[in-house]
């Protein structure tokens, strides 16, 4: 990063000792090329600023552009009300309950513009406000007025860390900076602004966001800002578990959920997210389910590396393995096929798992369909074994089984077979699966979810039956 020491203070000598002066970094001091801009984000930027407005890019776009690195989204933060900025562009929506931004879209990208928010306004309160941005009750329900909307003075204090709260000024190019937050970039430091134990009270998703900046981009968290983790860790609980799922997915499917996950387990995190995986990895650290997570996410780090899709399916498939397995091998001995005793075991861990973050069906019922399939990779004989090939979630399962392998759940024989049958013509398909003897299917070791308890005796019955 190339920024110059001759960073200059906005006004200095005419302060009035009463609203906190940035420090201003000019254009030549700085990085942040326009080139490096998205040209809607440009657009809204310069638009806003011809009409008189005040208009700063902010947010995560000025630290990644600062890092050199490639921003995911460009987010505006202007002294226009969204009455005002609706007005300046037809393809501008307004949302939150009571219109605190306005979206303006570009085809599939979209610039949220925010309007710089009085002091003391939590950033995710949508409530008890009305369209003039005046609140109008507090949260017993008495009736308070004051403003919503303030000045860029004081929309600088309710952002979270200081590297984030920088603002790229679109009338000359500069960056204002009130916090340290150059400094603190400069330094890779996530630090929280103001008291961060106050902070984490406010909001305590702020420490799954220290958690995941300082896992994305490599920061250390300051001290003062780890510091209060442990012991809050718990508020988690009273995050509502749909803000819980958009926030581990920020986690996991960012490029970095090897790392996030340690992370999370120093500060002890782990517990009040998945307390069923916190009780397996507590229980058997080393074992195979737990090596299996860490090959997942690792996985899941090299295809969004590699730009190939990543689903919460899958994630969370992996995420849950280590609980389900452990009730798998709880299950009392009955005589359920490995397939009913796996959805079994997949159920109750999702059913608790729940509680804590709300996976929505569209995710969870496919990924009982993977962990239901698993059982099934160990038929090999006969052509019943090939109708799996054409099972819609076979890519997942088969994806699945491959992790099981890599972390000796089962052996690698098992997981080359299924490799090489899908390159066969379908006669050669055929033939693989009719010579195979029967009595082979389930020899190989591990062919339950947990590495070969050995039960399957209904389904040896049912086989011997029919071929007896
Ligand atoms: P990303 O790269 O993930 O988009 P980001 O920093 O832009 O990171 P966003 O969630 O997009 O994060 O939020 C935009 C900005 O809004 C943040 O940079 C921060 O200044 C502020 N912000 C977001 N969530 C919070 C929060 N919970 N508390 C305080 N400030 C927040
Ligand atoms: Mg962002």
């Amino acid at each position: 990063m190339r920024l110059n020491d001759t960073i200059l203070e906005k006004n200095s000598g005419q302060s009035d000792g009463q609203s906190p002066q940035p420090l201003v970094v000019p254009r030549d001091g700085h990085p942040i090329s326009r080139a490096n801009i998205s040209p809607n984000a440009l657009k809204v930027l310069y638009r806003l600023k011809d009409a008189g407005y005040q208009a700063f890019l902010v947010g995560g776009a000025v630290r990644d552009l600062l890092l050199g690195l490639n921003p995911k989204d460009f987010d505006v933060a202007t002294n226009a009300h969204p009455e005002q900025v609706k007005q300046l562009f037809r393809n501008c929506r307004l949302i939150g309950r009571r219109f605190h931004l306005a979206h303006v879209r570009f085809g599939y990208e979209i610039i949220e513009v925010a309007t710089f928010r009085a002091a003391h306004t939590p950033m995710d309160e949508d409530n008890a406000v009305d369209e003039g941005g005046h609140r109008v009750l507090d949260d017993r329900g008495r009736i308070l007025r004051d403003n919503l909307y303030g000045t860029i003075e004081e929309d600088v204090w309710r952002r979270d860390f200081t590297a984030n709260a920088l603002y790229y000024n679109i009338e000359d190019f500069s960056i204002w900076d009130y916090v340290g937050g150059v400094a603190d970039a400069r330094a890779k430091v996530m630090r929280l602004i103001g008291d961060p134990e106050t902070r984490y009270r406010e909001d305590p998703v702020r420490m799954l966001r220290a958690v995941r900046f300082a896992a994305k981009l490599g920061f250390s968290i300051h001290p003062e800002t780890a510091a209060p983790i442990h012991k809050l860790a718990g508020m988690l609980d009273s995050v509502p578990p749909a803000r819980l799922f958009d926030e581990i997915n920020k986690l996991f499917l960012a490029g970095s959920a090897a790392k996030a996950f340690e992370v999370l387990g120093q500060y002890g995190l782990i517990e009040h997210l998945f307390p069923d995986l916190a009780a397996a990895a507590r229980e058997t650290p080393d074992s195979v389910a737990m090596k299996l997570l860490r090959l997942g996410l690792a996985g899941t780090d090299e295809r969004v590396r590699a730009d190939k899709s990543v689903t919460p399916t899958f994630l969370f498939a992996v995420l849950l393995w280590p609980a389900i397995s452990r009730v798998f091998q709880r299950l009392p001995g009955s005589d359920l096929t490995d397939m009913e005793r796996a959805l079994t075991a997949c159920d109750q861990v999702i059913a608790r798992q729940q509680t804590r973050i709300a996976v929505p069906k569209r995710f969870t019922l496919p990924l009982r369909e993977i962990i239901a399939m698993q059982p099934r990779f160990d038929l090999r004989s006969g052509r019943r074994a090939l109708r799996l090939l054409d099972h819609p979630r076979f890519r997942a399962a088969y994806d699945f089984l491959l992790l099981r392998a890599a972390a000796g759940g089962v052996e690698q024989e098992l997981a080359d077979w299924w490799t090489e049958i899908q390159t066969l013509p379908p006669e050669e398909r055929i033939a693989r699966v009719e010579q195979r003897p029967a009595g082979d299917d389930g020899a190989a070791q591990g062919g339950t979810p947990n590495s070969g308890s050995g039960r399957r005796k209904r389904r040896r019955r049912r086989r011997a039956t029919r071929s007896g």
